[in-house]
């Protein structure tokens, strides 16, 4: 199996690790658009009680807990051990569950093929060499019928400008180097790539973050961050 591992990308993770719930620190964003992906998840799936749900590229699990805390049954993975490191003892502080693995997406799929009634996908086809090769892999996760959601950033100049200059060079809000602007993704490069790989795109929403308020929200604006709701068909 091909290794769709960028090692530079999981580094800077990994120098990171410490800081993943530091809420004024570098992943801070993350912890702001939270409630909103949480929320956009109930929208489309419903109450996540009870389901299984994959987080595929967790980080430190800022998302991963919050959907175990509302008692998903939740696995999740990311090939930063340092991150795990800390997801996991993070467990401690919020008692929940949440089964942390050092894997790929790619791995776990040929591990666990439609095991899972959630995937979720954050922030994460950015960092790796080959997202499509993801995309199939959390087609493979899913079972029939099942949910599948991406988001990460649009390739538009409104969105190298904001997430780029302006979060990490101007207001040093993200850490310098977090993003490279090429391997942004166009909503309808993610579109096609998740139709191939067999998962029907159901819906689209803008997800809008203001760096001088701190508050995140859904939207139509798609040019900067976006968030994609796909499904298994049965
Ligand atoms: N999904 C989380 C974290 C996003 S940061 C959130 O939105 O809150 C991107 C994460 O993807 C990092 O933790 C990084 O280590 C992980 N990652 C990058 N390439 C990966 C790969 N090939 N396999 C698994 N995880 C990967």
């Amino acid at each position: 199996m091909k290794n769709n591992i960028d090692h530079q990308e999981i580094n800077k993770f990994t120098e990171l690790a410490a800081r993943w719930w530091d809420k004024d620190g570098e992943f801070k964003t993350l912890h702001h658009i939270n409630p909103q992906r949480l929320a956009y998840l109930s929208q489309r799936v419903g109450n996540l009680a009870g389901k299984t749900v994959i987080d595929i590229g967790c980080g430190g699990g800022i998302l991963a807990e919050a959907m175990a805390s509302q008692r998903a049954i939740v696995t999740a993975i990311d090939m930063s051990e340092a991150s795990l490191q800390v997801a996991k003892l993070h467990l401690h502080e919020s008692d929940v569950q949440v089964n942390y693995q050092l894997k790929t997406a790619e791995q776990i799929a040929t591990e666990q093929p439609a095991q899972f009634d959630v995937v979720t996908c954050m922030e994460m086809l950015e960092h790796v060499p080959d997202p499509k090769s993801v995309i199939h892999a959390c087609q493979r996760l899913v079972k029939p019928n099942g949910h599948v959601f991406f988001s990460t950033l649009n390739r538009t100049l409104r969105a190298y400008l904001l997430a780029v200059v302006g979060a990490e060079y101007l207001l040093h809000i993200i850490a310098k180097g977090t993003h490279d602007y090429a391997k942004f993704i166009r909503p309808a490069e993610l579109a096609t790539w998740a139709r191939t790989a067999g998962l029907d795109v159901k819906h689209l929403t803008g997800l809008h973050y203001s760096p001088l308020t701190h508050s995140a929200s859904l939207n139509q604006d798609i040019s900067v961050n976006y968030l994609v709701h796909t499904q298994k068909a049965a």
